[in-house]
């Protein structure tokens, strides 16, 4: 869930947004500093962290100690970038690249545990200080990278390199930073520079503007029912966490609270079809509406403002902009990826929706499939044809045994590191766990942090980063943390969860394993600082674990009994991992399609309407299909209007190929090993964008990428075809 340093610091500068009117603020260092009189000795964030591995100090943390932290810690950064750009002395790697590694310190420490906090247990006063630092945040990048003097020192140190004898990883740094400095704008005039400010604040207060009308719309979409005749389907644990919803909402009967996509898990039980449609149109209007919350016009005018921003920096459209630094490199290479998925994606779809009309047909149902329907009835189709039943499955996946005896035991297997529990380190949340990971030796490796159940004030999704960044040269350990949004438990009851939500924590933790694991010089090249397009590749490697025969037989037991998974039914699981993956892709294309097509308007476009815009994204690319909408709809898209995904979203695909293919050289390779293990971490977890990742992936695969085992996996390859 990060990309580039840059990136990333966009992303978060972006998610820290405001509703002031942007140009208000006089962009110097003088006003950035702000107030920071109150900032001492006393707040938390005034020096490291004394805790093991700098662990951000919870108990002591109040919500008032940010603001003042993130002021001061502003005003530092700009003092110390200041500093560089004006040494008198001949610019030099040192002085100039190690100087800009080591600085921010203070605005780093507190923003990434800000990051951390607001994204998974955000309240109204955080929510202030996102309003109120955003611009502040937003104008202090542009203090680096648009800071013409220091961007003189880097491009001589650039033109310099190849004889200033530097090892490859600063040799990297040189090249990276000084990308940076082109793609932030620093080669444009002054006055132009003064416009791609104003653009880059108007940018950020869209982007929070609709993250916050976003998070209120979801709330409010709630689906609410005294009727519990409506409800009939769900299970009994289902049914007492939404009588529970409505408590904690303080409304009668049950609740049924929106996840982020499209579909919502209760659509799969619901026999009743007018619940099922309601739910469903909740969830797809839910920022349509009209009223305060109503997000179109606020992603129109992000599109076009977007567009006008990337021909300032000399680029088509806005992805063009955003593609050079990634694996991909052009819109172009993206769209080709994907077009040549999209014919064999929906041509299974609409096999899949004609399977389920027949069941339809066969009911005497009487009426024609809608998107409502799908998962209901999939559910059937596949109970049919795969007996595969979730009820039966959950109980083998008690969330604390998935989590010690599967995620921890793969990673031990693989790369020998040990896992430990701390309850002696302080939390942000009471549901959030802390492990300290140690290496093979026993040396201390990094602390991880999970927080996997849903909350109101929690962002939808599943996610992971860090409070401490890993890099030598500043000294400092991982210390990582995932966040997720599985079912609550009601009390006492164990957490049994679906082995959608298990992939989802091999998923994350895959991600964890390249903060943890990074062995890196500089923090901007460090861990997952890379680029979008690789950043997923080995979380979504790590998932391959999951159903792994030797990892699966490991955690799949009962959780009353200890009885393993019978192989009947873990074989369904396997064979049904195939099923509806023409829905499942169809809907993840569109999406990533909408992304691309909104991210490449040309500057001259007007304005769109985003209803229009979408209808005919998805005409254009072939991936309208009336019963399979995109995953995420255009004005509930969070990855790509406040997420900083934007042009983006095609990404986890492109991974996809990568995870695929080097899962297939694992196979190859004898599977689970320390020794394919520590190959796979010495050559391509630790190490961060240390190299060009085109070069590293080759370097460890033996061969470039192939899009075969991939389309193997999602059964969209012909037997006979496959190797
Ligand atoms: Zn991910």
């Amino acid at each position: 869930m990060n990309k580039t340093q840059l990136g990333k610091m966009r992303m978060r500068f972006l998610q820290i947004s405001t509703l002031i009117t942007a140009g208000a603020l006089a962009l110097t260092p003088g006003n950035l500093r702000g107030q920071s009189a109150s900032f001492g000795p006393a707040n938390p964030f005034y020096a490291a962290s004394t805790l093991p591995f700098q662990a951000p100090p919870f108990d002591r943390i109040k919500d008032a100690d940010y603001q003042p932290a993130i002021e001061a810690g502003i005003a530092q950064k700009i003092d110390e970038v200041h500093a560089s750009a004006d040494n008198q002395a001949e610019p030099t790697f040192e002085n100039t690249l190690v100087a800009m590694e080591q600085s921010g310190r203070l605005i780093d420490r507190v923003m990434n545990v800000f990051n951390g906090v607001s994204g998974a247990d955000m309240n109204p006063v955080l929510e202030k200080v996102q309003e109120t630092e955003a611009p502040k945040l937003a104008a202090m990048q542009d203090a680096i990278y648009l800071n013409a003097k220091l961007f003189q020192r880097v491009s001589k140190i650039y033109e310099q390199r190849n004889s200033l004898h530097l090892d490859a990883e600063s040799l990297r740094l040189v090249e990276y930073q000084y990308q940076q400095f082109l793609l932030a704008g620093a080669r444009l005039s002054d006055s132009d520079k003064v416009k791609l400010k104003k653009l880059n604040e108007e940018e950020a207060n869209l982007s929070t503007a609709f993250t916050l009308k976003l998070l209120a719309a979801t709330k409010e979409a709630v689906y609410v029912t005294q009727d519990k005749a409506a409800l009939t389907g769900l299970s009994d644990e289902q049914l007492a966490a939404a009588a529970q919803a409505a408590r904690d909402r303080k409304v009668k009967g049950w609740a049924l609270p929106l996840q982020n996509t499209t579909q919502q898990p209760e659509l799969q039980s619901l026999t009743n079809r007018a619940t099922r449609q309601a739910l469903f149109e909740a969830s797809w209007n839910r920022t349509e509406r009209g009223g305060k919350n109503d997000t179109r016009d606020t992603i129109a005018r992000l599109a076009e403002l977007r567009a006008q921003k990337a021909k300032l920096l000399g680029y088509p459209n806005y992805a063009a902009w955003k593609l050079v630094d990634q694996m991909a490199k052009t819109p172009t290479a993206a769209l080709k990826f994907m077009d040549a998925l999209a014919p064999a994606a929906s041509a299974k779809a609409q096999g899949e929706a004609k399977d389920i009309q027949a069941l339809i047909d066969a009911q005497k149902g009487g009426f024609a499939l809608e998107p409502w329907d799908w998962n209901f009835y999939s559910e059937q189709v596949r109970k049919a044809k795969y007996d595969l039943d979730e009820s039966q499955i959950k109980p083998y996946f008690e969330l604390n045994n998935v989590l010690e005896n599967g995620v921890f035991y793969s990673a031990h297997e693989l790369y020998g590191i040990t896992f430990k529990r701390r309850t002696d380190l302080p939390v942000y949340n009471p549901d959030v766990q802390v492990y300290e990971v140690s290496d093979a030796d026993g040396k201390p490796l990094a602390l991880w942090y999970c927080d996997y159940f849903k909350r109101d004030n929690k962002n939808g999704g599943a996610w992971m980063d860090s409070f401490v960044g890993q890099s030598k040269l500043r000294g400092t350990l991982p210390v990582i943390y995932n966040v997720a949004n599985f079912a609550k438990p009601a009390a006492s009851e164990p957490a049994l969860i679906s082995f959608d939500d298990v992939t989802t924590m091999f998923h994350e933790f895959g991600h964890a394993l390249h903060g943890i694991f990074a062995n890196t010089m500089y923090p901007s090249l460090s861990g997952t600082n890379v680029p979008r397009d690789f950043v997923e590749f080995p979380s979504q490697f790590n998932e391959h674990w999951a159903s792994n025969p030797s990892v699966f037989g490991h955690y799949a037991r009962h959780y009353k009994t200890g009885a393993p998974m019978p192989s009947e039914l873990a074989a369904k699981i396997k064979k049904a991992a195939t099923f509806n993956q023409g829905y499942m892709l169809t809907e993840l294309l569109a999406a990533a399609e909408l992304d691309m097509q909104w991210n490449t308007l040309a500057p001259d476009a007007p304005r769109q309407n985003p209803d229009a815009f979408e209808a005919a994204a998805l005409q254009k690319t072939h991936l309208s299909l009336s019963t399979v909408p995109p995953r995420y709809r255009s004005s509930y898209f969070l990855h790509i209007w406040g997420n900083g995904y934007a042009a983006g979203y095609y990404a986890y695909l492109w991974c996809e190929m990568l995870d695929n293919d080097a899962f297939q050289w694992f196979e190859d390779h004898g599977g689970l090993t320390r020794a394919n293990g520590d190959r796979f971490r010495q050559m391509v977890l630790s190490r961060g964008n240390t190299e060009d990742l085109d070069k590293l992936y080759a370097t460890w695969r033996g061969a470039e990428p192939g899009i075969q085992p991939m389309l193997k996996a999602r059964g969209l390859e012909p037997e006979a075809a496959s190797k």
